[in-house]
């Protein structure tokens, strides 16, 4: 029992350890190592052993554990765009027009720009293939995109499509265009979706400004998304040697896909001009964000004519290859109760200043800090698990596999799992989170000084949105959340519009981060210790800092948010028209409404039942707003007494010991109904489709991948107008709500 008798440095002793130690300049040169050396999965092993030895020198015991992975490496690619010609001698030939560079430009101040083995550009997991035909222009390449493009008779089969970035995840663009027959894809940033830091709008482009480089390129992993994350080859368990393995198609894509810059789309987007419709006059939903119309492109979307084509080439090595997790552990006092707190490790490129290495840098702050505490003979009540995950980039695979590999003992142990990523490309806090920790997280950043101080004494909180975003995926958190069941937080400071972050490219650099993301690597510091904090609340709280009222109070809004979508289904046109003028500048309203009209999915639920209809469905409902009843009930029941036992046990002195080991007793049985929450709302059976998600509150939206979906079950039987399973989700959902309030 000694965590709970008297502590050699109590909880308070702890926090000013966690505020006073990390520090800006310490950051800093995490960052420089890191941003100059090889990070793709499967070839960082030096970073790896590194950031292990660093940890054992702060005084955490760390290991690193590897898996066997499926993963490609980029051999070569070629797009360029033909045209037929008529030679003097009345024949006609192809002609090459333009040869797009697929390079990003080297700049001189930008050291890691010019590094001889830099990686080229490529998609993770793209398929090999060499194809040429006319080009068409998908907008986004959302689901509804293409339904749009269908709906007014344009040929997608045999073509190659060219999608802007942004939105969605970008293997789901790859994948539509393939289900509808499309034999390539072209991926482009274009600035319109840059905000008003514009080379047009007269800021000057990196690095003498803020504004996208025009050659930089987005590299990132086209897999689909819709299996499993992790190692394509072994959905549900451990990439361990010798695992057997499974066949991939229907896991990532089987056509080829390119990502380029906005530089090099220009011409392709030119030779687009005239042919088709003009997106301005085509549908509202694409008229937005024409980035490139002063550079002479009237955003036609084709095809081109069968004598203007596309050369569309990708080549790629795929093996089996071992990547490599670092694992960290500080042990507590109480063996069953366990935080991860984690950050991948890999990156597409040589710097990687964001992405991931201002997570990387600022996680090693935090165990500096823990290791201070430590030193001074701290020992936590809780053990606490640190992890710097490989492969994250290609698909969550390190910690996918991880917790495949661990998961008897994280569902029985794991009580909350907190991730960073991007940790500090600029000042907007972004969050997404399990409501359980919605609390904790407000109590956390109003905790912290915020970097910036032009009002004296102001906290991240105050200077935070205070937007908790649901959970999709699109980082380590998603095995966590999805298929353990695990409460996760995904907490990052973002680059917001002030200047553009080079999301994947060669210029998300040390040189971009100090120059325009975190001069000063001050807001590396104010993340620091919130991540401290955080874990420091997790791991030593007496009582487990959750709100069991918080995820009742949400599953209500979640209910509310289907009787919307009910309601749209029964009144379409006007509930379309409204969002839109709310999606006009927000662009995550702009997805989720672009997702929800026909978010029919792969499923195939081709036997619609007829009665019950929308109407008559939503008496379902009340079963689940009965449900909830009970377990908003038993929720604000278990909060009032963790409240009553937390002040209780801090009224009793460390030496009244048998006082004191009855209120631990009592204090355990609320940390273990808290514990295992989480774990009540999954269905083993998972998904429809995609059975390795297995949790009925929240899943990666299938047709949105970042954005989440709540009630993902049911919504998609709803948008399949599937009633029969609709109302078997129904059924599900209210069972696990009651499974919730029973184990409360
Ligand atoms: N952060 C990665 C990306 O967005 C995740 C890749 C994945 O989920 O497969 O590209
Ligand atoms: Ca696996
Ligand atoms: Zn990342
Ligand atoms: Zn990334």
């Amino acid at each position: 029992w000694p965590g709970w008798g008297r502590r050699k440095v109590d909880y308070d002793q702890l926090k000013r350890i966690l505020l006073d130690t990390p520090s800006s300049e310490k950051a800093e040169e995490w960052s420089r190592y890191y941003t100059a050396g090889p990070h793709l999965a499967g070839k960082n092993y030096s970073q790896a052993l590194w950031t292990k030895d660093l940890w054992e020198k702060f005084g955490v015991k760390s290991d690193i554990v590897s898996y066997d992975v499926y993963i490609n490496y980029p051999v070569d690619h070629r797009l360029a765009l033909l045209k037929k010609e008529k030679q003097d001698d009345g024949a006609s030939a192809w002609k090459v027009s333009f040869e797009a560079s697929l390079t990003e430009d080297v700049i001189d101040e930008d050291p890691t720009t010019s590094l001889a083995d830099r990686i080229p550009t490529f998609h993770g997991y793209s398929a090999s293939g060499n194809v040429t035909a006319p080009v068409v222009y998908v907008n986004y390449g959302t689901y509804q995109d293409f339904e749009d493009l269908i709906k007014a008779n344009v040929t997608l089969e045999g073509k190659i499509a060219i999608a802007r970035y942004g939105g969605i995840f970008r293997g789901l663009k790859v994948k539509r265009a393939q289900e509808l027959g499309m034999i390539g894809t072209i991926l482009y940033s274009d600035p319109g979706d840059d905000g008003d830091v514009t080379e047009e709008n007269g800021y000057a482009v990196y690095p003498d400004g803020p504004a996208r480089q025009p050659s930089s390129v987005q590299r990132g992993s086209t897999q689909f998304l819709s299996v499993a994350p992790g190692d394509p080859t072994t959905p549900g368990y451990p990439s361990k040697p010798g695992a057997p393995r499974q066949p991939v198609h229907s896991a990532i894509p089987s056509i080829p896909s390119v990502p380029i810059s906005y530089q090099d789309a220009i011409p392709i987007l030119r030779a687009l001009n005239g042919h088709g419709p003009k997106v301005k006059d085509f549908n509202k939903y694409w008229n937005r964000n024409m980035g490139l119309q002063y550079k002479g492109v009237h955003y036609n979307i084709g095809p081109t004519p069968d004598d203007v084509v596309v050369n569309l080439y990708n080549e790629q090595e795929y093996e089996t290859t071992p990547l490599w997790n670092v694992i960290g552990v500080i042990n507590g006092t109480i063996p069953d109760e366990v935080i991860v707190v984690g950050c991948h490790r890999d990156a597409w490129i040589a710097g990687g200043a964001g992405d991931p290495n201002s997570g990387s840098a600022v996680l090693n702050e935090a165990i500096r800090s823990f290791g201070e505490a430590l030193r001074l003979g701290w020992k936590p009540l809780r053990t606490i698990v640190f992890a710097s995950w490989d492969g994250e980039e290609y698909g969550l695979i390190g910690s996918t596999e991880w917790v495949e590999e661990y998961l008897p003992w994280l569902r029985g142990a794991n009580v909350a799992y907190v991730n960073t990523d991007t940790a500090a490309g600029g000042p907007d806090l972004f969050v997404s989170a399990a409501p359980l920790l919605d609390n904790l997280i407000y109590s956390v950043t109003a905790e912290v000084p915020s970097p910036n101080q032009t009002v004296p004494g102001q906290t991240v909180f105050d200077l935070w949105d205070k937007n908790i975003h649901t959970m999709g995926s699109g980082s380590d958190f998603t095995a966590f959340q999805d298929f353990a069941g695990i409460p996760s937080v995904h907490i990052g400071f973002d680059a917001g519009y002030k200047a553009v972050y080079h999301y994947h490219s060669n210029y998300d650099s040390f040189h971009w981060m100090e120059k325009f993301g975190d001069p000063g690597f001050v807001y590396h510091k104010a993340m620091a210790q919130i991540l401290g904090l955080m874990t420091a609340k997790l791991a030593e709280m007496p009582v487990i800092p959750f709100m069991a009222t918080d995820y009742a109070k949400a599953l209500d809004s979640y209910v509310k948010k289907v009787e919307d979508k009910l309601g749209a289904a029964l009144h379409l046109p006007q509930v379309e028209e409204d969002l839109s003028v709310l999606a006009i500048n927000d662009d995550e309203v702009y997805f989720e409404l672009r997702s929800r009209a026909h978010n029919t999915s792969a499923l195939t639920t081709t036997s619609s039942s007829s009665p019950p209809d929308a109407g008559s469905f939503k008496t379902h409902l009340r079963r689940l707003h009965h449900a909830l009843e009970k377990l908003t009930e038993r929720a604000m029941k278990l909060d009032k007494r963790a409240k009553h036992l937390e002040l209780d046990f801090e009224g009793v002195p460390w030496w009244h010991w048998p006082a004191r080991i009855k209120l631990a007793l009592a204090i355990r049985k609320v940390n273990t109904k808290y514990k295992y929450l989480e774990r009540a709302f999954l269905h083993e059976q998972g998904l429809d489709g995609r059975p390795w998600f297995k949790h009925v509150v929240f899943a990666p939206g299938l047709w949105t991948g970042y954005a989440g979906a709540v009630f993902p079950g049911l919504m998609e039987s709803i948008d399949a107008e599937d009633w029969k399973n609709a109302e078997r989700w129904v059924d599900i959902i209210e069972s696990r709500i009651l499974n919730a309030a029973k184990g409360l």
